[in-house]
């Protein structure tokens, strides 16, 4: 018998000599796939697998295995897309058909499969987007928990409204490369808990992680028309999908640029976008320094930066910030994190997705006035480009480069504040508002910064990382979240995709 009552999934305990020896054999089986003709994605349309030969796109990573190809993948043309569109909106499986117990029951098969593909999916994201095994492992687990939850809060809505409730019909899924798997399962399972049929276009950096997700989810029965898999270069995708008056809904993670031309180009639909932050952590005199620094520094530079969510502007009480010892602590603790291949388990920092450019590239090559390095940037790896090492810069000033714009890379800026009213306005400041963090023991400092901060998450006394489905839904406010969006992993995030309007936030 089964239990729909609702738990997080578990993360891998990597201490346990038993899953050390498991980390090696995936380790062993995805160092050097290339080797054994890599792994190969396809689009998957109207329930073929289009095994084609043309335009056979190789997948070249380089930059973390010399000279080693990891896969390829077939670009879906523009008639697939067509195509694509039209069986998701025909639905001819019946998926729409289906009661919400029935895809309750479906998708918690999905979530079986994504358990046994774990090790599969770790070794893909390291070889595809240089991401480390500990990092994917907990995507992992929040990927089943958004697959266990989402038809959850489905049943849970119904209850409480007592209708049975529909989806709005096609959803398309736009997914990022800096959460390879979590974020695209979270993306259709939303969609088909909801009663609708879905297509998902990967980032283009990770399109083999997304391609061996989606078949967790065709191996447990659900089928190859009512998910397809679009693997296509953006532009095209913007192109021949993105206006399509078939598609009823669009999931988008990624930067804010896009997401304004997708609200753009439908304006009439409902655009779930999940864009940038510049998310901060306050330090005031009052907190348990260590823990601060433990908890800013994951914060900051797990997975190189590279997560809307990271903290990126360190805002110390003026009593830290002229404290050498706060000081010199954080530079050891920067300096202890190693970077370098994702294949040797002791590196914690793997590889950029791609080389700095941008905002990133900007503010590892100049300094704004006052400001000084407190880590310098480097490269792991005899100088490896793609192995950017964590930096931080000391003495960012109000409206610096540094202060208003986000880098999406591992630099830490660390900025003075006169008391926890300036340092409150000093992150407000920015127009972002994704997640925010305060450090410190006082209850008075955490209930009035709760009341005027910004932002859609807020972390007391932990990271400002790592959201857990049901305990911290994720999503922002201001530049952080265009369009209308709810929190993922949240009870109503679900009612976007349903002819139903459900605004409550927690049941
Ligand atoms: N949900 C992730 C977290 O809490 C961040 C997702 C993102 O970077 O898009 O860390």
């Amino acid at each position: 018998v089964r239990s729909y009552h609702f738990e997080n999934e578990s993360d891998t305990d990597f201490v346990l000599r038993t899953n050390r020896k498991w980390a090696e054999e995936i380790r062993d089986k995805w160092q050097n796939i290339g080797e054994s003709g890599g792994f190969n994605a396809y689009p998957v349309i109207g329930g073929e697998i289009l095994q084609r030969d043309e335009s056979v796109q190789k997948i070249d990573k380089s930059q973390y295995h010399e000279n080693k190809t990891v896969g390829s993948y077939v670009e879906a043309t523009p008639e697939d897309m067509k195509k694509a569109i039209s069986v998701a909106k025909d639905d001819p499986d019946g998926w729409r058909e289906l009661s919400a117990q029935q895809r309750q029951e479906a998708l918690m098969d999905v979530a079986h499969e994504i358990r046994v593909a774990r090790a599969d999916l770790i070794g893909i994201a390291a070889a595809e987007v240089g991401k480390v095994f500990t990092e994917t492992d907990v995507e992992v687990s929040e990927a089943i928990d958004f697959l266990n939850f989402y038809p959850y809060s489905v049943a849970k809505i119904s209850g409480l409204t007592g209708v049975e409730t529909s989806g709005k019909g096609v959803g398309l899924v736009v997914s990022p490369w800096n959460f390879p798997v979590a974020i695209p399962a979270g993306g259709v399972a939303a969609s088909l808990a909801a009663g609708n049929t879905v297509i998902l276009k990967p980032a283009k950096d990770a399109i083999l992680s997304a391609y061996r997700l989606c078949q967790c989810f065709w191996e447990a029965g659900i089928s190859k028309n009512t998910l397809q898999f679009v693997p296509a270069a953006g532009s095209h995708v913007g192109e021949h999908m993105i206006p399509s008056k078939d598609i009823d809904f669009t999931i988008f993670t990624g930067g804010e640029k896009t997401a304004y031309e997708i609200i753009k180009s439908r304006p009439d639909i409902h655009i779930s976008a999940e864009t940038g932050g510049k998310d901060a952590t306050i330090v005031t005199a009052l907190a348990d320094r260590d823990q601060a620094i433990k908890n800013v520094v994951i914060s900051a530079f797990h997975n190189s930066g590279q997560k809307c969510s990271a903290t990126s502007l360190l805002v110390l009480e003026k009593e830290l910030y002229e404290d050498d010892n706060f000081k010199q602590t954080l530079k050891e603790a920067v300096e202890s994190l190693k970077t370098g291949s994702v294949w040797d388990f002791s590196n914690r920092i793997g590889t950029l997705s791609n080389l700095p450019s941008g905002e990133l590239k900007k503010a590892l090559s100049y300094l704004d006035k006052g400001e000084e390095w407190l880590v310098k940037p480097g490269y792991a790896d005899k100088g490896n480009p793609y192995m950017l090492t964590p930096s931080v810069r000391w003495g960012t000033k109000r409206d610096d480069f540094c202060h208003m714009n986000e880098l999406f890379g591992p630099v830490l800026s660390v900025m003075c504040a006169e008391d926890l009213d300036d340092a409150i306005d000093i992150v407000n400041a920015t127009g972002y508002g994704l997640t925010s963090g305060i450090e410190t023991l006082d209850k008075r400092e955490q209930d009035y910064w709760r009341e005027k901060i910004i932002a859609g998450n807020l972390y007391i006394n932990r990271g400002t990382t790592g959201a857990i489905v049901i305990r911290q839904p994720f999503g922002g406010m201001r530049k952080s979240a265009i369009g209308s969006g709810k929190k993922a992993g949240g009870f109503n995030y679900v009612s976007q995709f349903m002819n139903i309007d459900y605004h409550e936030t927690n049941l």
